[in-house]
């Protein structure tokens, strides 16, 4: 376990915003969690790789942060230290012939905010392969490990993040499988070559990065809001109103079983006129309007304004609110 005080977030979130943080604990596997940290004034964040994050002022309390790597595998099973690079993970899982996580190859952050996030991509989630989270419970002081069920999975949802910075996810379990059976029903990756999995996972790796600022030349937080879910109506009104607007598959509500849309939240920036904008020093990423971006040293407070601008322009043209994907602090 590694201690600082008054530290600089800025190589801790990859909008490369420049913040402080009063105390950071940095917490390898085999270290004791039995409280030697505990802040005294009760304020405490837990950072994965701050790919989810947009910090709008120095953080008065203790960051905790996991560093390093472990990971294990017993048969179909692969056991994973939540520090670890997700990205990471999804090589190791191959270079062992273990399939599955091909199409979450590249996206940025920890495998213990993969469990929070419910990251996905290309049509595949976390969810669809963890088995179960072991955490720390900070208020309790125990361990404890979630089924997938406890986990509460929804689109970019779980339980934990209802629960903000209550659970330190240690380790997270995978269930994968011997068989590599290619995942190509999503649009985007029509013709992508997949003779093995490796081959697959470099393409939508390329794929990605094409559309996506590359974090060494522009600060993202990736897809900054989340894809709106309307009701029927709202979404006939827009089909009839935008004829070019993209179709969105229904989804019917289990318990209510009203039906649902998801809208393209990109699409809506992109038509109010947003994408390839600049406001203030953070703008809508050129080549994908669901992303803005640090052009020139920006502030949280200077995203924070232009995520409120498209949000107020959104709702005015189209009647849909956009809702934050991005964690701002
Ligand atoms: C260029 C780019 C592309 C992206 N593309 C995608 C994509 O395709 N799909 C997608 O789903 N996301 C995408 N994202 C978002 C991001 O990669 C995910 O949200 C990722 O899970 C964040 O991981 P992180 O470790 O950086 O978490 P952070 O941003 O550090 O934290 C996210 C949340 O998880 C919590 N958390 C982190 N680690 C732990 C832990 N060990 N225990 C408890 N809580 C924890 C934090 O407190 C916070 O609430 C993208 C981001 C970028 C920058």
């Amino acid at each position: 376990m590694k201690t600082f005080e008054n530290i600089s977030l800025k190589e801790y979130n990859t909008f490369g915003i420049d913040v402080k943080a009063r105390r950071m604990v940095v917490l390898e596997p085999g270290d004791d969690l039995s409280g030697k940290w505990k802040e005294e004034r009760g304020k405490l964040l837990v950072i994965g790789a701050g790919s989810n994050m947009v910090f709008t002022k120095d953080y008065d309390g203790t960051v905790l942060i996991l560093n390093g790597e472990e990971v294990r595998m017993d048969g179909l099973f692969v056991r994973a230290w939540g520090g670890m690079m997700m990205d990471d993970l999804v090589q190791w899982t191959l270079d062992n012939g273990l399939y599955g996580m091909e199409n979450l190859s590249a996206i940025p952050g920890t495998v213990g905010a993969s469990a929070v996030q419910n990251v996905g991509a290309y049509g595949a989630e976390a969810k669809d392969f963890i088995e179960r989270v072991e955490v720390y419970d900070l208020q309790e002081r125990c361990h404890c490990t979630f089924s997938n069920a406890d986990c509460q999975f929804a689109y970019r949802d779980s339980y934990f993040k209802h629960h903000p910075n209550r659970y330190l996810i240690l380790r997270v379990t995978y269930r994968l499988s011997r068989e590599f059976v290619p995942n190509l029903g999503y649009k985007a990756l029509e013709g992508l070559p997949h003779d093995t999995a490796q081959q697959l996972r470099e393409a939508i790796t390329e794929v990605r990065w094409q559309k996506l600022p590359r974090p060494e030349e522009h600060g993202s937080a990736g897809s900054f809001f989340k894809n709106p879910v309307v009701d029927e109506a709202t979404y006939r009104r827009l089909r009839e109103q935008y004829p070019d607007m993209p179709e969105a598959h229904s989804v019917t509500q289990p318990l209510s079983y009203t039906v649902t849309y998801k809208l393209s939240a990109g699409w809506l920036i992109d038509r109010a006129g947003w994408k390839g904008r600049v406001q203030g020093r953070a703008g809508v990423w050129p080549k994908n309007a669901l992303v803005l971006y640090n052009a020139d040293g920006c502030t949280g407070d200077d995203v924070r304004a232009l995520a409120k601008a498209i949000q107020q322009d959104v709702k005015q043209k189209f009647g849909v609110a956009l809702d934050p994907e991005a964690i701002i602090i």
